[in-house]
């Protein structure tokens, strides 16, 4: 495969194999150029990047899987009766504490010197205690907490067909977090479940829903590195057929709600205005796509990292998830104003403390950020959620953090009660 990269080694001898062309003569590159034209008529064919069963799927997608059984009002009272949730439910977006206990031994296990049995069995012990907290802390959908992913995207990227890794091509992604972006380079498929067996383990330890936890095909592709000989579209609808087959085995285990995350739908629009329709109209598809398959009585859920809503909300409209939520505890609930004007109508979980900063934040903060979301919004469509995924954060501060979030969820619900 190493025949169709070039990483910088590569790229500064191909300017040295132009600089001799230009000075030489194309002649004295000969060997060199007929190499290169070789490893491209390769790539034209070679089974590594080329799937039949792939593209004979994708052609035969039709328009209506894009489209939920029902409207969302619909889906609304099935989803009610189904989770049983209180007036303002709580929750968060996924992760919890990527603690370096977590990350030693996933080190440990990468090395080698940890087997997979001893591996797996230090992830449920994380899971499970992280599945108490939450029950003990009166959170009302609960998470799995990710604890056995190096990354959001990288942990997808390895169990699909279609992507390649590097030992070091590191890229930074938050302060001094670093991850190693897949390189996607072949047709994209889910040869085996991905999340399924993490989510049933969770689940079997409460009653409360937990979430199923996915990335979103336009992220996995917004954060890898993508082949350039096909358009970027057709790369993304190949995940999001991938991620709609994960989607269904976990809606068929059990799951009642799926979260499936955007964080990064707006990183991939073109500079040139002119174009950004098209690109938020394929990656809006993929998205629904990826989603669509479900029972109306799923809750799908996504979550957008902090970014410029209101030049998109005909867009984040359109991708129809029955609960967004979003960071808005920095801009004071700001970004509220703009679904407000479109008249959003589905659910949304504007966070209520950024979690970027290790602060705890108090119960009143909180309550009143809901309070000026009510200035925006109904009360029947908001959840309360923290901004974004807790992993950078450690477990001293997300304790109570989310114990005084919960808090601040009661006294809305008494807020509530006392209004009627
Ligand atoms: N589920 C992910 C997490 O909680 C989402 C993070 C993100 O969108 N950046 O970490
Ligand atoms: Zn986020």
């Amino acid at each position: 495969m190493t025949q169709w990269l070039a990483f910088a080694v590569q790229k500064i001898e191909e300017l040295s194999i132009l600089k001799r062309a230009l000075n030489d003569g194309r002649k004295t590159v000969a060997a060199e150029l007929a190499a290169s034209a070789r490893a491209v008529a390769n790539r034209r064919t070679s089974p590594h990047i080329h799937d039949a069963t792939v593209a004979a799927r994708l052609a035969a997608a039709s328009p209506a899987m894009r489209d939920r059984r029902s409207p969302y009002a619909v889906r609304q009272a099935a989803q009610a009766d189904m989770l049983d949730l209180p007036a303002f439910p709580t929750t968060t977006i996924g992760s919890f504490p990527q603690t370096s206990a977590v990350r030693h031994v996933r080190a440990e296990h990468d090395r080698g010197n940890l087997g997979d049995a001893a591996y797996q069995q230090f992830l449920r012990g994380e899971t499970e205690r992280a599945i108490r907290w939450q029950e003990d802390v009166g959170l009302d959908m609960l998470v799995h907490g990710e604890f056995e992913r190096n990354d959001m995207v990288q942990y997808f990227g390895e169990r699909l067909s279609g992507f390649a890794f590097t030992a070091g091509g590191w890229v930074q992604s938050y302060g001094s977090r670093c991850v190693r972006p897949p390189i996607l380079l072949g047709d994209v498929s889910r040869p085996a479940a991905m999340t399924v067996d993490w989510w049933r383990y969770a689940q079997s330890l409460t009653r409360k829903p937990v979430k199923g936890m996915l990335t979103g095909p336009v992220t996995i592709l917004n954060w890898s590195f993508v082949r350039d000989d096909q358009p970027r579209e057709i790369s993304c609808r190949q995940i999001a057929l991938a991620i709609r087959d994960e989607v269904a085995d976990l809606e068929a285990a059990g799951a009642r709600a799926i979260q499936i995350d955007e964080a990064a739908l707006r990183e991939g629009l073109p500079l040139r205005k002119r174009d950004w329709q098209h690109y938020l109209d394929w990656a809006v598809d993929c998205f629904r796509l990826s989603a669509a398959g479900v029972d109306d009585a799923t809750q799908i859920h996504t979550h957008m990292c902090y970014s410029e809503f209101n030049d998109i909300l005909p867009d984040i409209g359109a991708m129809d998830t029955d609960v967004i939520s979003i960071e808005t505890a920095r801009s004071q609930m700001e970004l509220l104003e703009g679904f407000a004007r479109y008249h959003y109508p589905n659910a949304i979980g504007p966070g209520v403390y950024d979690i970027h900063a290790p602060r705890v934040p108090l119960q009143d903060e909180m309550v009143a950020l809901m309070r000026l979301a009510q200035v925006h919004l109904r009360p029947e469509q908001l959840w309360v959620n923290p901004d974004c995924g807790l992993k950078t954060r450690k477990w001293d501060e997300v304790k109570p953090a989310i114990a005084a979030m919960v808090a601040a969820a009661r006294t809305l619900r008494a807020d509530l009660a006392g209004r009627a």
